[in-house]
C-alpha cells in the first residue's frame, strides 16, 4: 500500500517514483481538489501492515483494554495524508532537498485539505484533532520528505504555546488568521548560547508602560524567514537567583514588526525544504497584551508545548524509518550478488527485521505518548521515550538502508543517503537524544522516590 522506491533513472532529477505495492483502489480514485478536506473525506481503506478488521463481533468493546484499532476518522486521515505525500510531496522532494527552495506549493496545498493546522481549536475555526490524528498524518507526510514535514510541524510547535496559555483574543487574532490562509509561524527558543540549556537564554524583554521592549539573538529557528508571526521566549527578570520558572516570559510577535531580522537561511546537512535561520530582535517594541499567559509563566509554557509536539517529532521519526526500511527492503528483492538475491542472504534479512523491529516499536512508542496526552494525562515520560526511540531508530535504520544499497546508497542518485542526512535531526531538534534521557530518568527518579 506504500508507494514504492524511488529508482535511478536518465531524467534530470534522476529520481522517479515508481508505485511498487498497490493502494486501494477507492483511495486511488480520491482526487486532491480544494473541496475536499480533512473534515469531509471519503471512507477509505485499512493502515499499511495490518490485516483488515474483524466481521466477527468484538469480545471486548472497542475501546475498552488495550486496542490498536484505529478509529474509521483517523483511518481517512492517514489515508488522505498518504495518497497527498505520495502525489504531491514524492515528486517534488529531490528539488526542494537540492535547492533549499521552501514548500510553499506543497504547503498551500496541504492547507488547503486541512493536513496544517490541524489541532487549532474549533472555536478558531480549526479541526481541533488529538495528537494521535496529528501522528497519524505527520507520519505518513514524513515518509515523503521530513523537511517539508518539518516546515509543517513547525506550525504545532509556534502555535501550541497560543493553543496552551493564549486568552481568546490571542487565540482569534493569531490562530485564526491561520486558517483563513496558509501562514506559518515559528517557535523562537535556541540562542547562539544555549540550546539544551533553555533556562541560560540572553534574550531580554523590558516593560515600559504598557510595553515590553525585546532584545537578543535567537538561532536555529524553522521557519524564522517565513514566518507571519513568532512565539518569543525572552528573559522579564532581572534577579539572576530567580528561578527559570519565574524568570521567562512568553510573547507573541509579528513578524513586521520593526527591528527584527532574519539572518541568512542556514544550509543544513538534511531537512533541506525546512527554513532555519537566526534571528534578531533589536528593539523590538510588543504591546503586552501580546503576553501569553501571564509574565513569568514563559518557562513552563514552552516547556509545555513539547508534550503535545514530541509525539508528532517521533511520528516523523518513524516514517523516515519505514520508509527506509521499504526502500531497503525493494532494494534487496531486486539486487543480486553470488547469484542469489542479497534479501535471501541472511545477514540482510536481519538487517531487515532489525530495521522492522525499530520501524514497529517506535511506532507503538509514538502513539503510547500521543495517546496519553489525548486522554488529559501527563505524557513527559512517555513523549521522551518516543522522541528518543524513534529518533535513534530513524538514524539506525537510514544508516542501514545506505548499507543495503551498497556503493549505491553512497550516491544522490538513489533515494536512501537524503534519509540518512535527514535523520540526524531527529536526535537533536526538540531536545537531543541525551537530554530525552535526562527527562525520562528523572521522571522515573521521580516516581521511585514517591515525588
Ligand atoms: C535544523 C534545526 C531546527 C531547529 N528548530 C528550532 C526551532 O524551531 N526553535 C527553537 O527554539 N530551536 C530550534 N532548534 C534548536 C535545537 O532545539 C537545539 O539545537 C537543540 O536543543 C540543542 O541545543 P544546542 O544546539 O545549543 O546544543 P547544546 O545544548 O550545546 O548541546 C551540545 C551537546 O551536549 C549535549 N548536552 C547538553 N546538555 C546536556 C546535559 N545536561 N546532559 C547530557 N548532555 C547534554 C547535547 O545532547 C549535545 O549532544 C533547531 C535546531 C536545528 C539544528
Amino acid at each position: 500500500m506504500r508507494l514504492g522506491s524511488l529508482k535511478h533513472s536518465t531524467s534530470e532529477s534522476k529520481w522517479q517514483p515508481i508505485c511498487s505495492l498497490p493502494v486501494p483502489v477507492h483511495v486511488a480514485k480520491l482526487k486532491l481538489p480544494a473541496s475536499l478536506r480533512l473534515r469531509d473525506v471519503l471512507r477509505v481503506g485499512v493502515r499499511a501492515y495490518a490485516t483488515a478488521p474483524s466481521t466477527e463481533s468484538h469480545t471486548v468493546p472497542s475501546g475498552a483494554g488495550v486496542n490498536f484499532e484505529l478509529s474509521d476518522e483517523q483511518r481517512e486521515y492517514q489515508q488522505l495524508a498518504r495518497k497527498f505525500a505520495r502525489e504531491e510531496i514524492i515528486p517534488v522532494a529531490p528539488h526542494h532537498d537540492r535547492t533549499g527552495e521552501y514548500p510553499w506549493d506543497v504547503i498551500k496545498k496541504a492547507w488547503e485539505l486541512g493536513l496544517i493546522n490541524m489541532h487549532i481549536p474549533a472555536e478558531q475555526g480549526g479541526l481541533n484533532l488529538g495528537i494521535m490524528d496529528t501522528c497519524l498524518v505527520t507520519e505518513e507526510l514524513a515518509y515523503a520528505c521530513t523537511g517539508i514535514q518539518t516546515a509543517i510541524e513547525a506550525n504545532s510547535l509556534g502555535q501550541m504555546p497560543v493553543i496552551l496559555a493564549g486568552n481568546k483574543a490571542q487565540k482569534d487574532k493569531f490562530l485564526g488568521r491561520m486558517m483563513e490562509e496558509p501562514l506559518m509561524c515559528a517557535y523562537c527558543v535556541t540562542e547562539p548560547v544555549a540550546g539544551s540549556d533553555v533556562a541560560g537564554i540572553k534574550t531580554k524583554a523590558v516593560k515600559k508602560g504598557n510595553e515590553y521592549v525585546i532584545n537578543g539573538q535567537k538561532m536555529w529557528i524553522t521557519n524564522g524567514g517565513v514566518a507571519n508571526w513568532y512565539f518569543v521566549l525572552a528573559r522579564t527578570s532581572d534577579d539572576p537567583k530567580m528561578s527559570a520558572g519565574k524568570a521567562f516570559t512568553g510573547f507573541v510577535v509579528e513578524r513586521d514588526t520593526p527591528g527584527i531580522t532574519p539572518g541568512r537561511k542556514e544550509m543544513n546537512m538534511g531537512q533541506r525544504a525546512s527554513d532555519t535561520r537566526g534571528i534578531t530582535f533589536e528593539d523590538v517594541v510588543v504591546p503586552a497584551e501580546n503576553v501569553l499567559g501571564a509574565e513569568g509563566m514563559g518557562f513552563k509554557i514552552a516547556m509545555g508545548a513539547f508534550d503535545k509536539t514530541r509525539p508528532p517529532v517521533a511520528a516523523g521519526a518513524t516514517g523516515l524509518a519505514q520508509r527506509a526500511l521499504d526502500e531497503a527492503t525493494k532494494y534487496s528483492m531486486e539486487r543480486k550478488t553470488m547469484g542469489k538475491l542479497i534479501c535471501e542472504h541472511q545477514m540482510v534479512a536481519q538487517i531487515l527485521a532489525d530495521m522492522a523491529i525499530g520501524v514497529e516499536s517506535s511506532r507503538l512508542a509514538t502513539y503510547r505518548s500521543a495517546w496519553e496526552i489525548d486522554q488529559g494525562r501527563r505524557n513527559t515520560y512517555y513523549a521522551s521515550i518516543a522522541k528518543a526511540l524513534a529518533g535513534d531508530w530513524a538514524n539506525k535504520c537510514a544508516t542501514d538502508a545506505v548499507q543495503i544499497f551498497g556503493g549505491n546508497g553512497f550516491n544522490q542518485d538513489y533515494p536512501v543517503e537524503k534519509l540518512m542526512r535527514d535523520a540526524k535531526i531527529y536526535q537533536i531538534y526538540e531536545g537531543t537524544a541525551q537530554i530525552q534521557r535526562v527527562i525520562i530518568s528523572r521522571e522515573l527518579l521521580n516516581r521511585a522516590m514517591g515525588k
